[in-house]
């Protein structure tokens, strides 16, 4: 497939785009299209890079609007997890599509998934056309006798995973340390360096798992999950909202890249916000998230930028905190080697945005401010991935199908109904 994309803006010039087996492979001004190139006018719409969404669960689409307004144990244990013991690996493949197509709706191209049924979940990525680093959510209740079967599921799915084209990374998502218990983790860890696999947690999302680790182990999260070799380059940490300057340090040697959700953070109260200013002065590589549909309650990564840079400056009572352009970086995965981001140059993965300068919100000003503080997805016209156009003034192939799916699957999960 060849695509060539004609009169974009970048940077205020007239540009065009050409792209070849999943690549760019022209950029600029005197870019024309070859024989049998599939020709899109741009007509001045701004190019922009996209954006990975670094930590969230695809599939809670399905639970969007479920067990609202309630603390994180209690929505987990009394709404969540009963409702997840009944999902079918075709709940799992519909909820991801729908997510999918939200994500290419509001530009991102790549996200970093966990979830069940992680095989459907790879299957709706690559039907969808988008990327995803996929990781089977590994848990055995603290209990290690329930080992041989957290090994089990992780062997399984490390080898389906590894069967499924370029758009899809195999990866391991041990769920977190009140969840899986250590004898399990030092096998992911292990079983993850051996293969030289990706790995996500979920890690210091709560004062109560940080007070909960020091009573039971005498350590920190951060310095408890070092110590069973889980925290290294290849490694993502999601929420990190009470990790102190030690961790912070710690994590900043290791080279593990920690993935902050001010959605979800704020919507379940956690009490705090990320140590954003601290992580950074520490060295810390840092992505942006937003978690699954149930705890945010959407996929908007711009919005999430919008909440990253209000939360941060607020509670820095500085309005200098993570300005605009610095906030775009973190959600465009550029402030992390393991996030993926590209940019717009030859060579690069054929992944960009073409966003519409006619909007209200982008008409005007800076164009990161208006990104940052003014937009929303909406403003996202087109969305390629791997040179292969998957939306184009904003209609996304299947979108009807994949919403009356969810509909009626959730329904039968949820037991709710309008
Ligand atoms: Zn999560």
């Amino acid at each position: 497939v060849t695509l060539t994309i004609l009169d974009a803006d970048l940077d205020g010039a007239a540009v065009g785009i050409r792209c070849e087996q999943g690549l760019i492979v022209e950029l600029g001004p005197e870019v024309a299209p070859a024989a049998g190139d599939e020709v899109i006018e741009a007509g001045g719409m701004l190019l922009c890079p996209p954006f990975v969404n670094g930590h969230t669960h695809a599939a809670m689409t399905l639970f969007r609007g479920f067990g609202d307004d309630l603390p994180l144990m209690e929505w987990l244990e009394d709404h969540i997890w009963p409702a997840e013991a009944k999902l079918l690996p075709d709940d799992v493949y519909w909820g991801t599509r729908l997510a999918a197509i939200e994500m290419i709706r509001s530009g991102t191209t790549r996200f970093v998934d966990m979830y069940w049924h992680s095989t459907e979940v790879a299957r709706a990525v690559e039907d969808a056309g988008i990327r995803a680093v996929v990781c089977p959510v590994l848990i055995d209740n603290l209990d290690p006798s329930r080992g041989d079967e957290l090994r089990a599921v992780a062997l399984e799915a490390i080898e389906a995973l590894a069967g499924f084209g370029p758009l899809v990374t195999a990866a391991l998502g041990p769920h977190a340390i009140y969840t899986v218990s250590g004898e399990s983790l030092a096998w992911i860890a292990e079983t993850a360096a051996n293969r030289e696999l990706f790995l996500s947690i979920h890690l210091s999302e709560t004062e109560h798992e940080v007070n909960d680790c020091v009573r039971m182990h005498g350590k920190r999260p951060a310095q408890y999950l070092d110590e069973l070799g889980l925290v290294g380059p290849r490694t993502v940490l999601g929420h990190g909202v009470w990790l102190d300057p030690g961790e912070l340090a710690l994590i900043a040697e290791r080279g593990a890249t920690v993935v902050t959700n001010p959605a979800a953070n704020m919507k379940l109260a956690v009490g705090r916000a990320f140590p954003y200013q601290e992580a950074l002065a520490a060295g810390v590589r840092v992505g942006l998230g937003t978690d699954g549909v149930s705890s945010n309650n959407n996929l908007d990564m711009l919005e999430e930028v919008k909440l990253l840079t209000l939360l941060q400056k607020h509670t820095a009572r500085d309005p200098a905190v993570a300005p605009a352009s610095e906030a775009l970086e973190i959600a465009r995965g550029l402030r992390s080697p393991l996030l993926g981001g590209t940019t717009l140059e030859p060579g690069e993965p054929a992944d960009f945005l073409l966003l519409d300068p006619r909007t209200p919100e982008l008409s005007v000003g800076d164009i990161d401010a208006a990104l940052a503080y003014a937009a929303s997805g909406s403003v996202v016209d087109t969305t390629v991935v791997a040179g292969r156009v998957l939306m184009r003034g904003r209609a996304v192939a299947g979108e009807q199908e994949a919403i009356a799916e969810v509909v009626s699957r959730a329904e039968r999960l949820t037991g709710l109904s309008r």
